[in-house]
């Protein structure tokens, strides 16, 4: 592993509630536009800051630094210009921003066909402070805490009037939180920021969108408590799905690799975990076990087959890893259909579920100390993402965007 960046959660560290904070320091206030000075003269009055605080900061500054991805394993750090608000958008100084098995993926190919296509500001889990607000705008304030969605449905579309707003034919992605700000969109402002509890720690709130996948994932498989669940993979997606799994009394067993991430699937309660060498040898060493409900969070098609050969009779099947457009998977339609299988696929999340998943941070089900293992500042995201390519198996790095 690169050592541009530092465990910030280790030791003594992670026996304090959210040793996150900490590592904050609140640079904001970026500003040129004349709501942006509208809204500083507010802030002033802002119980939740301080004027020397803001006296300090570089006022009217007229550009940010953000990640940029111009194609497969290309990021640059770019400064770029501040644009004015245009009406109904929020400029939101960006406090926690995450690393993601999706932004890998795309490093990786270079593009994703619907969420991302270069060149494009990069990142996708953040929290922040509202640092400006377009005049039009009601119900949020300048210094508001918030987490944002990486998408919002049009709400009018076929798909969004069956409550399937993650099939929205017109589902609007937002990119950008490797960024020390971004303009979130009217339609990400009304239907995807969440405001957030004084309390609630901003490394816990990134975590709102993974969640949010996650619980969708487990809707779809409405799993009851005391059956068998098995999780292919332990990323942070397949160790949020054992966690949740665990929390809805489930008896549960982690089937991945790296040290560090059984370690923690461990570490909060999953009942079995097993070492994964490769894939033919983990179905003959689970082959024995009743699994009511399988879970793929790899996206690899060997692992999709080992999902449904490791399913019991009459269980379920969840391909939550997507593998790229045009790959193949084999299954014995004989052992599907006489074993009354049922598969599903879940994809991406749906406001409900945005919700439901900050519900679970702010009580404290989920947290960032169980999930992020790592930090690293802005600057050094390029090398973080050539590090994560060549496997550092780390399971999500807090990205320090002010320095
Ligand atoms: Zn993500
Ligand atoms: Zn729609």
């Amino acid at each position: 592993m690169c050592g541009g960046w530092r465990n910030v959660f280790s030791g003594a560290e992670r026996g304090c509630p959210h040793p996150q904070q900490r590592a904050f320091d609140i640079r904001l206030w970026k500003f040129r536009t004349p709501s942006a000075v509208r809204n500083l003269l507010g802030a002033a009055l802002s119980p939740h800051l301080l004027l020397p605080t803001l006296l300090n900061r570089s006022i009217l500054a007229h550009s940010m630094k953000a990640a940029v991805l111009h194609g497969k394993e290309q990021i640059l750090i770019e400064e770029l210009d501040s644009a004015p608000l245009q009406s109904g958008e929020v400029r939101v100084a960006i406090q926690a921003a995450l690393t993601c098995g999706t932004d890998l993926k795309v490093y990786k190919r270079g593009y994703h066909a619907r969420m991302i296509v270069p060149p494009a500001r990069f990142g996708h889990e953040l929290s922040g402070i509202i640092s400006e607000v377009a005049p039009d705008v009601r119900g949020w304030n300048f210094a508001d805490r918030v987490v944002v969605a990486n998408s919002a449905p049009c709400g009018e579309c076929f798909y969004c009037q069956q409550q399937q707003e993650n099939l929205c034919d017109d589902l609007l992605f937002l990119n950008g939180a490797y960024a020390e700000s971004i303009v979130v969109p009217p339609r990400l402002v009304q239907k995807n920021m969440l405001r957030l509890r004084p309390q609630t720690s901003f490394a816990d709130a990134a975590l709102t969108e993974p969640l949010a996948c996650v619980v969708q994932g487990i809707d779809d498989c409405a799993p009851k408590s005391g059956q068998h669940a098995l999780v292919i993979g332990s990323g942070p997606i397949g160790l949020m799905f054992a966690r949740l799994l665990k929390h809805q009394g489930l008896h549960v067993t982690v089937a991945g690799r790296g040290a560090a991430r059984l370690k923690l699937a461990r570490h909060f309660g999953v009942d079995d975990v097993v070492e994964v060498k490769d894939t033919p040898s983990m179905v003959e060493q689970l082959k024995r076990t009743r699994f009511d409900l399988t879970v793929e969070a790899v996206g690899k098609p060997e692992t999709w087959e080992a999902a449904v050969q490791l399913v019991r009779k009459g269980g379920t099947v969840n391909f939550f890893g997507g593998c790229a457009s045009g790959t193949a998977v084999q299954f014995d339609a004989g052992r599907l259909h006489y074993s009354n299988i049922t598969v599903l696929a879940s994809f991406h999340h749906i406001p409900r579920t945005i919700r439901r998943a900050l519900e679970l941070i702010e009580t404290g089900i989920i947290r960032a100390a169980d999930f992020v293992d790592g930090e690293c500042p802005l600057t050094k995201l390029p090398d973080l993402f050539r590090s994560m390519s060549a496997g550092n198996r780390a399971v999500k790095t807090l990205v320090r965007v002010h320095q």
